[in-house]
């Protein structure tokens, strides 16, 4: 089926046109730059940004793809989780849309769709930034791990357009809200991903060491489920942390300049690759899944791709790591998913739903 895919949970507006599992476009508009000034995102400028891109990035996907709105199967729009402003912009739009042209719309999950991404030719044909493997087709239970600036999640998937587990998550900061933090900290700029992962470049991973917060998982087992797991993460100690390094030498009187910090960036990211990865191989090996999917925008990051692809290696994991763009926030991973939705035969969602800004993985799709 030809799907168009809407996305509009955070900073992103993203539209993605897909027939099956072939990618046609993938237009995205990003307010980040408006949100550097404030050293995160501000939600009601998303909010007015996705209202601002919704007609020209809609139209700029239909150009590449050279596809008309009525030749469209489905329409499929992201209702959550994410940012309740952002996400109205999306789904209003969405359903204006569906109204306009007669076309079904499925309400869909964010986390899912980021694993729904996996299912399209070009990451699975073993791109170059896809780490090792070259399938026909996405294994139908897999582990997948989503790192991003608003969620850090091992999920569980049976079966991806029905039945999704969380299997672990951030107790307090997510991920890149830990490197943006941290990059403040340092006085190195937002966002603090890519900086940071500059900046440790040069610096030694060894020269200090942060603390994992919460590296043993907790022990929720049943009479039905007696060794089960949560395989939570916590990176609020680590920041703590970093931010005391950085006292210390000023208290010590070292100047600025002198801070090293090259080693303290290096240090606070080899601390979150080492804890991100060691978990999400250690739910993987319990729930008995072989494979493992990475999303998320911090799946930019060079070490935890790294350190990640050498762990599952030793584990027997086989890692499936879309390019970065298909990583990061776009619609053609919502439309991806759409489309498995409608092969599998389900329900659309109809026009009576609400963004739904704390949706659980386990809401694949709304149903009416
Ligand atoms: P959501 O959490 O809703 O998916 P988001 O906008 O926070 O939305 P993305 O757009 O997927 O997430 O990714 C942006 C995040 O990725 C930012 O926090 C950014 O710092 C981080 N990031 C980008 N490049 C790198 C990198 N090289 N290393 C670490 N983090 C990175
Ligand atoms: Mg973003
Ligand atoms: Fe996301």
């Amino acid at each position: 089926p030809l799907v168009l895919g809407i996305e509009s949970s955070c900073d992103e507006t993203g539209f993605g046109i897909v027939r099956g599992t072939e990618l046609l476009a993938n237009a995205v508009a990003s307010s980040m730059e408006e949100h550097v000034r404030f050293g995160g995102v501000i939600p009601e400028i998303a909010a007015r940004a996705h209202l601002e891109e919704f007609v020209p990035t809609l139209q700029q996907a239909l150009v590449t793809a050279g596809v008309t709105l009525a030749d469209l199967d489905a329409i499929a729009v992201t209702s959550g989780p994410g940012l309740a402003g952002a996400l109205m912009v999306g789904v209003a739009g969405a359903k204006a849309l569906s109204l306009a042209t007669g076309k079904p719309l499925y309400g869909i999950n964010h986390l899912v769709a980021h694993v729904g991404v996996g299912v399209l030719d070009e990451v699975l044909g073993g791109e170059a930034s896809v780490v090792g493997n070259n399938r026909a087709t996405l294994p139908a239970s897999l582990g997948a791990l989503l790192v991003s600036g608003g969620h850090t999640e091992i999920l569980r998937v049976n079966r991806l357009t029905s039945d999704v587990e969380l299997l672990g998550s951030t107790i307090d900061d997510a991920a890149g809200e830990a490197y943006d933090k941290v990059a403040r900290l340092l006085g190195a700029g937002y966002p603090g991903g890519p900086v940071i992962d500059r900046l440790a470049q040069t610096g030694d991973p060894t020269a200090f060491r942060f603390p994992r917060g919460l590296s043993a998982p907790k022990f929720v087992g049943t009479a039905e489920e007696p060794g089960k797991h949560r395989h939570d993460w916590s990176f609020s100690g680590l920041k703590t942390a970093v931010a005391r390094c950085v006292e210390q030498f000023e208290a010590a009187g070292v100047p600025d300049e002198e801070i090293p910090t090259a080693d303290i960036a290096a240090s606070f990211q080899e601390a979150v690759a080492d804890v991100i990865t060691s978990k999400a191989v250690r739910a993987c090996q319990e729930h008995g899944l072989d494979h493992l999917l990475l999303g998320g925008g911090v799946a930019a990051n060079s070490r935890l791709r790294g350190l990640l692809a050498e762990r599952c290696a030793a584990a027997g994991i086989e890692l499936t790591v879309p390019p970065v763009r298909l990583c990061t926030d776009n619609g053609a991973m919502v439309a991806a998913l759409g489309a498995q939705l409608m092969a599998d035969g389900v329900e659309p969602s109809g026009l009576d739903f609400a963004a739904d800004p704390g949706q659980p993985v386990e809401r694949v799709s709304l149903q009416g």
